[in-house]
């Protein structure tokens, strides 16, 4: 079994503690390697290689334009491998292959697209004063950045945050979610064969109480980062707070995939499939609460159920398959126990709400689709993070507005009309991040991403993100 370091200052380097841990392929059940289990001096030195990489000529004196040059050869490099990072995250948390091969052709886009901006941020002269008087702006990188990201999408998530701040000229530790640290510890020595300086980008595995929560109390980290689910958020919001450290966080949803009447039912049904049961319902963005206008209720309702109990569930390496395992065996417990809640809430089972039989010993659960479900009960408002959907009638759009925005979370929501006003209508009546009407979880680096009320604070992807990894500086020169 491979054993993994972290990765600190461009060098394997063994966890103070001299503890590692295993992780598991959620496909058989098996531990196929283990990481060094990172502990408040392993973050120390963590943030010390950053720190120190920081302030060196090599990165601090580095041309923007050659910063830019950097990310373009680095994306060049998880270009040639990518094929190996795609597998290794597929083994990781049981996503499909052919899932992981489409990331990895669109990983590489984060670093060009911010490579882009690296010679593009810029100060302002600010007419503020007399003419005696110049004042202008400087926008300077924070320092050292601390990454926190959970185990559903580690490199996109991670690139998502990796190519801005590094843009912006700042260095970073990354801590990945304790089940997937495998695909980072890989990506990492790509950033020295790319050029960077050693100590730009450091990973330090282990579990979020040893290992992320001192990354977010290091004083010497600037700026925290984080993916997550909403209770570590909180946790992670209130640290930052306490001693004034900017914080962005992506968190959990609830998201309402809404269809009306006069939608095309097929592809709004093939939406909501493909809203909920991709990477086996484990992404932040799920459409997990489907809301259908009464007059198509049946007729949707039938499609995907349909669908659902089609499905081909195994081995996510398997090109045929179309639904992986969930990511590790405590996620199937706690889908396990949603269903049951569900179930004794009053809901009814119209598919799957079981594990299927695939001979093998991997976490595997069926699409599973509730019906006669009640917005207020626990499993349309709590994020279950696995293969279930609620399926719910609605009248009115008033009506389906109140109901989808009845929940803390505000992520993401899908609407699906052929009815142009309506469209915009909805738009701008749902609260959440982001809203995608006949489409559902298209993403593209250069558009933002941001969670509304229990969400998310801050911003990723797009422009607005290079703000969140700089700070501004306001001069006044007496001429
Ligand atoms: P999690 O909150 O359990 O863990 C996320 C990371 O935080 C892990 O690396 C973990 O080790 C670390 N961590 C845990 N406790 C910590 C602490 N006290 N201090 C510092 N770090 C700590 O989340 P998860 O189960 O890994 O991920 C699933 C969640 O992530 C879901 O809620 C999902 O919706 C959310 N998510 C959000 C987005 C988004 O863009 N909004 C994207 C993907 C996933």
């Amino acid at each position: 079994m491979d054993s993994f370091d972290h990765y600190i200052g461009g060098e394997w380097t063994a966890p103070a503690g001299g503890e590692y841990f295993p992780s598991v392929n959620p496909a058989t059940a098996k531990p196929w390697y283990e990481a060094a289990r990172g502990t408040r001096a392993d973050v120390d030195r963590a943030v010390a290689a950053a720190r120190a990489a920081f302030e060196a000529p090599s990165w601090r004196d580095l041309s923007q334009t050659a910063r830019g040059r950097l990310l373009r050869r680095l994306a060049d490099k998880i270009g040639e491998h990518a094929e190996e990072l795609a597998r290794t995250e597929t083994l990781d948390n049981g996503k499909l292959l052919r899932e992981m091969r489409s990331q990895l052709a669109s990983i590489p886009e984060y670093f060009h697209y911010y490579a882009g901006y690296a010679d593009k941020i810029s100060g302002d002269v600010i007419p503020a004063a007399s003419r005696d008087i110049l004042n202008y702006t400087m926008r300077e990188p924070v320092g050292v950045v601390g990454a926190i990201t959970p185990w559903n999408s580690p490199l996109l998530l991670t690139a998502a945050k990796l190519a801005p701040a590094l843009a912006a000229g700042n260095t970073v530790v990354v801590k990945p979610s304790e089940h997937t640290s495998a695909s980072l510890l890989k990506l990492a020595p790509l950033f020295d064969a790319a050029g960077f300086p050693p100590g730009v980008v450091n990973v330090v595995t282990g579990f979020g109480a040893e290992a992320g929560a001192p990354l977010v109390e290091h004083p010497d980290v600037a700026k925290v980062t984080f993916t997550g689910s909403t209770a570590t958020g909180a946790r992670i919001a209130a640290a930052c707070g306490s001693r004034f450290v900017p914080v962005t966080l992506e968190l959990g949803g609830k998201s309402p995939n809404i269809v009306f009447a006069d939608a095309d039912l097929r592809a709004a049904a093939m939406g909501i499939i493909a809203g909920v049961f991709a990477a086996a319902g484990q992404t932040c963005i799920a459409g997990s609460r489907v809301f259908l206008q009464r007059a198509v209720y049946d007729e949707v309702l039938e499609l995907v159920c349909e669908r659902a109990g089609t499905i081909r569930i195994g081995d996510p390496l398997e090109p045929e398959t179309e639904l992986g395992p969930v990511a590790f065996a405590g996620q199937l417990d706690k889908i396990e126990e949603y269903v049951r809640i569900g179930v004794a809430e009053g809901g009814r089972l119209l598919a799957g709400g079981r594990r299927p039989e695939t001979g093998r010993d991997g976490f595997f659960y069926s699409p599973t689709v509730f019906v006669d479900t009640d917005n207020a009960m626990r499993i349309c408002q709590e994020e279950i993070f696995g293969p279930v959907v609620t399926v719910m009638p609605f009248d009115t759009e008033e009506e389906v507005v109140r109901l989808a925005n009845a929940t803390s979370y505000g992520l993401a929501a899908g609407v699906w009309t052929r009815d142009l006003a309506r469209a915009h209508r909805m738009a701008s009546a749902l609260e959440a991040g982001t809203v995608w009407v006949n489409t559902y979880r298209a993403m593209a680096p250069m558009s933002p991403r941001s969670g509304f009320k229990a969400s998310g604070l801050g911003v990723e992807h797009g422009t607005e993100v290079l703000r969140e990894y700089t700070r501004v500086k306001s001069v006044w020169i007496n001429t």
